[in-house]
């Protein structure tokens, strides 16, 4: 049996997004940017596709910028306050411990060209709270950056209480929302959001085309350089089929959300209570604010990658921490960010489960997963020091 269980990573195109971008591959294939009417048919496939995103998450279609991806929405997000906060002297950043790399790596360069990085504690159950970030800002901070769904555990943070929070202030508030874009209801009115990142791979879209939110008051500095597209602020070719990929994929997941969700909880209230017998094991982050499909827990006394191999043996795909740590042996700074102790954190494993999946996969991985366990711990040494009591359990 497959089961592919890692949907925070990346997820399958659905045939709506497949129908929907066909025709750009292939007959349609003119440039936007041409005046004749072959490439004005391109031109309107992108501008409705900017009013169908923009309609999802309550926005207005010239507040919607196409990227490569989340990635890059996310970089120019950071990069463009911190350059309009630098002109006013404004050179405090805020952000949490524990953001995806795209942000947090961006935050550190800024850091190293004298800008001043405040990440906020994130805490045991994977939400940040206001009072945190209230003890924080300052006259000269230049931008908040709290992502809306965390992508190792799935909380959800207070995105609309930090809104309202900075619009108060007038500070800038960016959210990565690329785990919760089609999963969860998003409006950046009512959130107060100005600044947000989606990625189409999460949302069933294909990879390699993200949306860079930006409300129409918050002015916005571009990274590349080149032609005028997207109203002069990320120049280069539109990825046509991609963008309309994306929208029809947005829209999709959009309407089809309670159904997904009622389909996805049951499945993952599975998962954590069979899972969660496993003696010596933690479920990560709050049970309330989740995403739908991602559970996240530790086993004490082995190694995820271990865990990985042994699944994969079994057909099921999954992962220990974020795609990107895969291979180092850091664990995961999700994880150290909510205070799991480091040798636990080690012991990660991550299912993001989605609509395509089914209960019987879901029977399967509850069949799998303990007996793998089971083997990786008795062939551990920290395990058996834990058992003869040279050692002590963390949990
Ligand atoms: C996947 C992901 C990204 C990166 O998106 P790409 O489109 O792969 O660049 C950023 N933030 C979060 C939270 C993610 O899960």
């Amino acid at each position: 049996m497959f089961v592919y269980a890692d949907n925070a990573a990346t997820t399958c195109i659905s045939q709506t997004a497949l129908d929907a971008m066909m025709p750009y591959l292939t007959k349609q294939y003119g440039n936007p940017s041409s005046l004749y009417s072959f490439g004005q048919t391109a031109h309107e496939a992108i501008e409705n596709a900017r009013k169908t995103v923009a309609s999802c998450i309550g926005a207005q279609p010239r507040e919607i910028y196409f990227t490569s991806g989340g990635s890059e929405a996310d970089n120019q997000a950071i990069l463009s306050a911190a350059k309009i906060g630098a002109r006013k002297g404004k050179r405090h950043l805020i952000s949490t411990t524990f953001e995806h790399h795209a942000v947090l790596h961006t935050l550190k360069k800024l850091e190293k060209e004298g800008f001043d990085v405040t990440l906020l504690p994130v805490h045991e159950d994977g939400v940040v709270r206001v009072e945190d970030l209230e003890a924080s800002v300052r006259d000269d901070t230049a931008l908040v950056t709290v992502m809306f769904a965390n992508n190792e555990i799935g909380t959800i943070q207070p995105v609309g209480e930090i809104g309202v929070f900075c619009r108060e202030r007038s500070i800038p508030f960016h959210t990565d929302a690329v785990q919760a874009a089609g999963h969860m209801p998003i409006d950046v009115e009512a959130m107060k959001i100005d600044m947000l990142s989606l990625s189409g791979h999460k949302f069933h879209a294909p990879k390699g085309v993200g949306v860079l939110y930006v409300k129409k008051s918050v002015p916005l500095v571009n990274l590349i350089e080149g032609g005028g597209q997207e109203r002069g602020k990320r120049a280069g070719t539109e990825n046509v089929a991609g963008i309309v990929a994306l929208a029809a994929a947005l829209k999709e997941s959009c309407d089809a959300m309670e159904g997904n969700t009622a389909r996805i909880l049951p499945m993952r209230d599975r998962l954590i209570a069979e899972l969660g017998k496993i003696p010596h094991s933690v479920i990560n982050g709050s049970m309330e604010k989740h995403v739908p499909g991602t559970v996240n827990i530790c086993f004490e006394g082995l190694e995820g990658d271990g865990l990985l191999l042994m699944l994969d043996q079994n057909g099921i795909c999954a992962s220990s921490g974020s795609a990107c740590n895969a291979g180092s042996i850091d664990p995961s700074h999700v994880l150290l960010a909510i205070g799991v102790p480091y040798e636990l954190a080690h012991g990660s494993l991550r299912l993001s489960i989605g609509e395509y999946n089914t209960m019987e996969e879901i029977e399967h991985i509850i069949r799998v997963v303990p007996q793998i366990v089971e083997t990786l711990r008795s062939k551990s040494p920290l395990w058996h020091a834990m058992e003869s009591g040279q050692h002590p359990h963390l949990i």
